[in-house]
């Protein structure tokens, strides 16, 4: 039986560099010929991570937010204008059923940057039937990111159909319960090993179970052009949802997984098999800090490798396999002694 790592089973090797600055690491990186982010991070499109705010947040410091499907499409149009007028990049989510060519037509129309076919299963016949009427619909060059896929195959698969950039991951997210449920999934780093392997020219984003910009940085290592995270960003003054108190006086924010019956009960308003769960996370305050720790975090990555950029991270890079004891030290552990 083949053997999936994960974030922690890993470590990158430390290499000599000559990187003096910060400054001189340029993490940018290309989603196609017009687009690129300055910082590789997608907010993922989830009701309780990306709205406006999230939105302007993210673009502001050179991510990009995916504004989330689950509402009308008059307010979906709402949520993708307000943050396009303020002049910020954004994308939509759309599924594969019922409205989602309305909602590709709407989410160009309100000048979001790109789609994002959002599907737990992206390696589907109905997500091949989708792109190849979302391309009619949208002609050539506009941006469909798609997915979720765990494999090559998968990854090929849905290049061949038509995206432009895939969400690789199934089964990681700190919310998610798919594996649980099903039984199937792969350690997110394990298939963006995989997917790396493709030959097609489309952009891999690393999604689900990212809890640290150090798993970031093994992301890119391994392969992947950008990451997408939730629970990084969830419970920030700029995520959607009330800032609740607790009797202590401490403060929360719900997350939650798209697929959880709570999340379908609001949505659909009935609820089948839920992949997902929901929780509160402790209340972080602005969004700004954690993003410019992401930044300084990347960055940081780059120079031990010594890579001043995207391409040289990967070409340089080593992984080594740690232990449990190494996990346990490569953790800040001090807490465990007293
Ligand atoms: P996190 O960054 O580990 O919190 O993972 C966020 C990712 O989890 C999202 O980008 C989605 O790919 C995935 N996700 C969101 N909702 C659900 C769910 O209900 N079940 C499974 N996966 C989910």
């Amino acid at each position: 039986m083949q053997q999936a790592l994960s974030f922690d089973d890993v470590l990158l090797v430390p290499k000599y560099s000559d990187i003096e600055s910060r400054k001189h690491v340029d993490i940018s990186s290309a989603m196609d010929a017009e687009n690129k982010l300055e910082l590789p991070v997608f907010a993922s499109p989830m009701d309780t991570v990306s709205e406006v705010a999230m939105a302007n947040a993210m673009s502001k410091h050179g991510g990009s937010a995916i504004i989330h499907r689950y509402n009308t499409i008059a307010e979906q149009a709402d949520l993708i204008g307000a943050p396009v007028k303020a002049g910020s990049f954004v994308g939509a989510a759309i599924g594969v059923t019922g409205d989602y060519l309305e909602r590709a037509a709407m989410a160009r129309e309100y000048g979001a940057s790109f789609v994002c076919v959002d599907v737990a299963h992206g390696h589907h016949s109905m997500m091949r039937r989708a792109l190849a009427k979302l391309r009619e619909v949208l002609g050539d060059s506009y941006h469909i990111m798609a997915g979720n896929v765990a494999t090559c195959e998968g990854f090929d698969a849905v290049a061949s159909w038509g995206a432009d950039s895939i969400r690789v991951g199934i089964g990681g997210g700190s919310i998610c319960s798919t594996r649980l449920v099903s039984g199937h999934g792969i350690p997110t780093l394990a298939s963006v090993l995989d997917c790396s392997r493709s030959t097609h020219d489309v952009k891999i984003i690393a999604d689900g179970g990212i809890k640290t910009t150090g798993d970031m940085v093994k992301a890119f290592a391994a392969g992947a052009d950008f990451v997408m995270v939730g629970s990084m960003l969830a419970g920030t003054k700029e995520s959607p949802g009330e800032v609740l108190s607790s009797n202590s006086g401490k403060k929360f924010k719900v997350y939650r997984g798209m697929a959880s019956s709570e999340a379908q009960n609001d949505w659909r308003g009935k609820s089948s098999t839920a992949e997902g769960v929901s929780t509160t996370v402790p209340y972080k305050g602005s969004v700004e800090h954690i993003l410019n720790d992401v930044a300084g975090g990347i960055k940081s990555g780059f120079s031990y490798t010594g890579a001043r950029t995207m391409a040289e991270l990967r070409a340089k890079s080593t992984f080594i396999r740690q232990t449990a004891a190494g996990q346990v030290e490569s953790s800040t552990h001090i807490m465990r002694r007293y």
